[in-house]
């Protein structure tokens, strides 16, 4: 991320010596106490009220991988969604591009948190796995929508979380 795509996240903004200076957006904040500059390729954000990088990062929705202005940019190629049997999100698996994999669950003001703390794990596709009465069982999310026809018996995978959640009991 670049600077100033995180600059673009705050409000009252202004130039102060080799940075800025912007509303910290973790606390209630009348005089600007954010302090945001770039050192060594990296973006650097203090709250002077005392607010932690990572409150001020949950805020902003963005990750402490963000502040790193090289290396490749994260991109959201998919989403897979988790639901209970009634239809209810629970959670997704999000991919990237460059390759990787993150869970997030949504944080019930229409933002996304990105842990699985507390949530309950499914399998993938459940409400279409308990209509039917055969299930194949595939590798990955991708899988299951590219290598299936629509029509297949069932659709189910063993997403990265259900493995470790299996491995842990
Ligand atoms: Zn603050």
């Amino acid at each position: 991320m670049t600077v100033e795509s995180i600059l673009a996240k705050l409000s009252r903004v202004r130039r102060e010596g080799n940075g800025w200076k912007a509303l910290c957006p973790a606390h209630p904040d009348k005089n600007p106490s954010l302090s945001v500059r770039q050192a060594d390729g990296k973006v650097l954000i203090h709250c002077h009220a005392g607010c932690s990088t990572e409150a001020i990062l949950t805020v902003l929705r963005i990750e402490a991988r963000d502040l790193f202005e090289e290396g490749p940019e994260w991109r959201i190629v998919a989403e897979y969604d988790y639901r209970d049997e009634k239809g209810n999100l629970l959670f997704q698996v999000v991919r990237f591009d460059p390759k990787d994999f993150r869970q997030r669950r949504p944080d019930g003001n229409g933002g996304w948190t990105w842990n699985l703390n507390g949530v309950r794990r499914v399998l993938y596709r459940l409400p279409e796995v308990l209509a039917v009465k055969s299930v194949l069982i595939c590798e990955g999310e991708k899988d299951t929508h590219s290598k299936l026809p629509n029509r297949s018996p069932a659709k189910l995978t063993q997403s990265r979380c259900w493995n470790s959640l299996a491995r842990k009991t």
